[in-house]
């Protein structure tokens, strides 16, 4: 087999001369040299993840779905694409295919230990590092190495990083409280929003207005005239306050109408507390006197809900029938072959075009090849571009101008 890689030079690697192994990872004697000095195999067998995957790999068995529904999403990752991954040399590689699959790369599968030792040489370090920003550090951290995760390690190994924090300023400079905003009850609070100006319907309608309860998800849409205030003040008490009842609390945007007197003096009489939608602001209430960014927050959040996660799948009954069931429902949906025909999920924003109203499904595309159980390679025509693109943007085009252009060949 040929391999062939397109090496970006960038800062650090203008020092040394790239070349290309046979594997198609880039080599430089640094890089090399840094590789060396990991035990790749021995981390990567005892790696809760990766031990795993390997021995699936070493012994050619991949386990029925029903064996793997127990594991987190890390392993179930490596699972649905276990035929881009294989042991070379003792040594678990991911095989990375571009766009049109002229270009094949070997990236070594990087073991949890590993992690941050990686970052500190392509991020921290003044030789190979020099504290680029996130796209940069994760594409030199792509040019060698894959793991589950990688994008939002690299992204808060980057966040974190004191020396890149101190030169920057802060994206968010807003630091009112954050408050606590748990809904525990329908008609606790209630949001709304006013869409359009939309083309006019025959009754003269040329708004849509938006209403929906925290609490139940319920959404309510109202078609209205315009959006003066009394317009919109009249349209929701008659078409929610006297079905549904009084909230206890309004969040609108910002909009001058919503502002407008003669709404607020509606809310007086309901007795409604009219608050603003809050853009997400840091935290201030913490005790240690620091003002975490949202990021610290999220992050905050999703090791939390991490950590419920892990905690829950050990408690539960792991071979529930009905937790399987779930389970098999969202991994197995549509398997696609080649010579398919589907649409492809692509949002773009046009400007000056109402975004709730543009088409982003694409098509139809052809499937040419499958990758791994969630990534396809699809053309438009064919002399189209082919795009690699996950399972999840794509669904089965069945109307009737399905492309002809496509034969399946022998392999
Ligand atoms: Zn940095």
């Amino acid at each position: 087999m040929d391999f062939d890689v397109r090496a970006v030079q960038t800062r650090s690697m203008k020092k040394t001369t790239p070349e290309i192994l046979p594997n198609g990872l880039i080599s430089s004697k640094e890089s090399d040299d840094f590789d060396k000095s990991l035990d790749l195999q021995k981390e990567q067998e005892q790696d809760n993840i990766l031990g795993i995957v390997r021995q699936w790999l070493v012994n050619s068995t991949k386990p029925e779905w029903s064996e793997i529904s127990k594991y987190g999403p890390g392993v179930k990752f490596y699972w649905t694409r276990l035929e881009s991954f294989d042991i070379k040399d003792g040594v678990l590689y991911r095989k990375w295919e571009s766009d049109d699959g002229s270009t094949i790369s070997w990236l070594i599968v990087l073991p949890e230990i590993f992690k941050d030792l990686v970052l500190k040489h392509l991020h921290d370090s003044a030789m190979g590092g020099g504290h680029l920003g996130v796209k940069k550090t994760l594409s030199k951290v792509r040019q060698r190495y894959f793991w589950f995760g990688v994008r939002k390690f690299v992204e808060r190994w980057c966040h974190k990083c004191d020396v890149c924090a101190s030169r920057k300023s802060p994206v968010c400079k807003a630091k009112a409280p954050m408050r606590q905003y748990n809904v525990g009850a329908p008609l606790e609070r209630v949001a709304m929003d006013i869409m359009g100006p939309l083309p006019t319907s025959e009754y003269g309608n040329k708004h849509v207005l938006v209403i929906g309860d925290y609490f139940t998800k319920f959404v309510h849409a109202i078609p209205i005239v315009n959006q003066e205030a009394q317009t919109v003040a009249r349209a929701f008490i008659e078409n929610f306050v006297t079905i549904f009842g009084v909230p206890m609390q309004l969040h609108t945007d910002q909009g001058a109408n919503f502002e407008a007197r003669v709404f607020q003096e509606l809310c007086k009489v309901l007795d409604i507390d009219k608050t603003r939608t809050t853009v997400m602001r840091p935290q201030s209430d913490e005790s240690d006197g620091s003002n975490p960014q949202p990021d610290d927050y999220l992050d905050k959040l999703e090791q939390a809900i991490g950590r419920v996660h892990e905690l829950a799948r050990r408690k539960m009954n792991l071979s529930s029938n009905s937790m399987k069931k779930t389970y098999d429902h969202k991994i197995h949906h549509t398997k696609y072959n080649v010579g398919d025909h589907v649409w492809y999920y692509q949002y773009q924003r046009k400007v000056g075009r109402n975004p709730k109203f543009q088409r982003p499904w694409h098509g139809p595309y052809v499937v040419i090849s499958r990758l791994n159980d969630v990534l396809y390679r699809i053309k438009m025509t064919p002399k189209s571009k082919p795009k690699v693109v996950h399972h999840d943007k794509l669904k089965r085009y069945v109307g009737e101008n399905s492309p002809t252009w496509f034969q399946q060949s022998s392999d």
